[in-house]
């Protein structure tokens, strides 16, 4: 069977018959074929998006309530197919099956938590003097394209769908040619929870077949995008053209700085989770580890320890800690990053074992790699390599640890161990990052805040701010005097 498309409320093949194939990353097997769009595709939906915006039943005359009831409906459909979501997230993407059931609770949690806020989004009415009266009302901005990745691809889906919805956009969903399946799911869930047609609409295909047609659209308002900082600065430059409105949350270089004064084991486990965690194929990867001088031997011994622990397998086995990388091909770029980190002089001090078993020959395995005695000036320091590879730099003391972190051009988060709360407040705020985590790697609540400066990203994802790259807000002018 061929997954198809979902356009306009119905399950639809691609207007050129062009089809994919999608593969189990553990063993490089092939799942299934599914249909691969093409710009014939995109008017399609677009069309169908603009219609349900413009005429309705979503759009800005729509009733918050029913918003609601639908997204609280679809929450529901989500817990109760969570198992077979999470399998089939793990067979396409790799990820342990017991953090695809993570993310599928999350995920659900997220249109919960957006569903509350559709009949809570009011404006303002500031006092502008005896006579008139100035209206500022919030607006769905209209149709939205969603660009997701596949490192969390029903997470990624969800963190913009249910505040687009809930917004009253409507939404077109492109996910990445590696992982189409769970995108697919919820376009079923939203269906049977009573999403009319046209509101939501799923488009595969690869981002160089569809990608330029979906951004440069007339007939779409904004593009919500996460994935790589090459695409999301050509997808800006063409969204300008119209001047769309765009959010982008793109790659990081995260620093982690682990202070003499943290409590030490909690501190080198957290470091060691912050890179390994997902295999290293997360956007906020603590992949920088500054360690301070004076517990820097004992932090690579800790951390290499950790590492040796990790079992590399398939992540639906209940025994592995670490899958597969997505793809033959990002797997490749991890290993040359490798080779690069161990020409540009950097001490190799752990290499994991790749996995034995016959059955995973064929999957996209690679093992934790840990290089000590980085110069953050090298590559490995600089550049966002998206696998299991930690380079750790040392440190002298709080000034030279707040320098080596801010040097990068990317700023999504960072992570600070220390029991000084007056430290670890000081070098939160000098930090240049979205997220500073104190004590902690990687928990990102919905109800919270997401997004990075810099070069990773612009705009802001979760909780209210999330809602908010959905809605334009509009002035109205009362003259009282007339
Ligand atoms: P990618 O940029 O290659 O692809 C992301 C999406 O863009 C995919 O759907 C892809 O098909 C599409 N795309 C590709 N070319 C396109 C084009 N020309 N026009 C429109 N769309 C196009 O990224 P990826 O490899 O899927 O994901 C990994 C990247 O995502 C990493 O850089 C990671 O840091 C980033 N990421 C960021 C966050 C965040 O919240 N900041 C979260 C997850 C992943």
């Amino acid at each position: 069977m061929t997954a198809q498309l979902y356009i306009d409320g119905s399950w639809t093949d691609a207007a050129q018959g062009r089809t994919l194939e999608t593969l189990n990353p553990a063993t490089g097997e092939v799942i299934t074929e599914y249909a691969a769009g093409s710009p014939a595709d995109v008017d399609r939906a677009v069309a169908a998006a603009r219609k349900a915006f413009d005429e309705g039943p979503w759009g800005p005359d729509s009733s918050p309530r029913e918003r609601a009831t639908i997204l609280f409906r679809a929450a529901e459909i989500m817990r109760r197919d969570k198992e077979k979501l999470a399998e089939m997230e793990t067979r396409d993407n790799g990820k342990l099956y017991s953090d695809a059931l993570e993310d599928i609770s999350e995920s659900a949690f997220m249109f919960e938590y957006y569903a509350g806020w559709t009949t809570k989004v009011a404006g303002s009415i500031p006092p502008v003097g005896p006579e008139a009266m100035s209206l500022i009302i919030k607006e769905p901005v209209g149709v939205a394209v969603l660009i997701t990745p596949w490192n969390y691809p029903v997470l990624m889906a969800s963190q913009k769908i249910a505040p687009a919805l809930a917004a009253g956009c409507t939404a077109i969903l492109k996910p990445a040619s590696p992982t189409p399946l769970t995108s697919l799911e919820l376009a079923r869930i939203l269906e049977e929870a009573g999403l009319p047609a046209g509101v939501f609409n799923v488009l595969n295909g690869t981002g160089s077949s569809i990608g330029d047609a979906l951004v440069t659209h007339p007939g779409v308002d904004k593009i919500s995008f996460t994935g790589s900082d090459e695409v999301g600065k050509r997808i800006t430059k063409l969204a300008a053209e119209s001047m769309k409105r765009v959010t982008m949350e793109l790659g990081g270089k995260s620093p982690n700085l682990v202070f003499s004064d943290a409590t030490l084991d909690e501190a080198y486990e957290g470091s060691a989770v912050g890179i390994f965690y997902n295999q290293g194929e997360v956007c906020s990867a603590g992949s920088r580890v500054l360690v301070e001088r004076s517990i820097y031997d004992e932090a690579l011994e800790a951390m290499s320890r950790y590492a040796a622990g990790l079992k590399l397998g398939d992540g639906m086995d209940p025994e592995t800690t670490m899958g597969p990388l997505v793809t033959a091909e990002h797997r490749d770029r991890v290993q040359k990053y490798i080779e690069i980190g161990k020409e540009s002089g950097a001490r190799l001090v752990f290499e994991g074992d790749m996995p034995t078993t016959p059955d995973l020959l064929g999957g996209y395995f690679v093992p934790p790699t840990i290089f000590a005695d980085v110069d953050n000036q090298m590559t490995i320091a600089q550049e966002e390599i998206f696998g299991p590879v930690m380079a750790v730099i040392p440190f002298a003391d709080v000034d030279e640890a707040i320098s080596i972190a801010n040097d990068s051009i990317f700023g999504l988060a960072a992570s600070v161990w220390t029991n000084d709360i007056t430290k670890a407040l000081k070098v939160s705020k000098a930090l240049r990052a979205g997220i500073v985590w104190i004590n902690d790697t990687q928990p990102a609540p919905s109800e919270a805040m997401w997004g990075g400066y810099k070069q990773s990203g612009v705009g802001r994802e979760l909780g209210p701010w999330g809602l908010e790259s959905f809605l334009e807000t509009k002035h109205i002018y009362v003259n009282l005097e007339g």
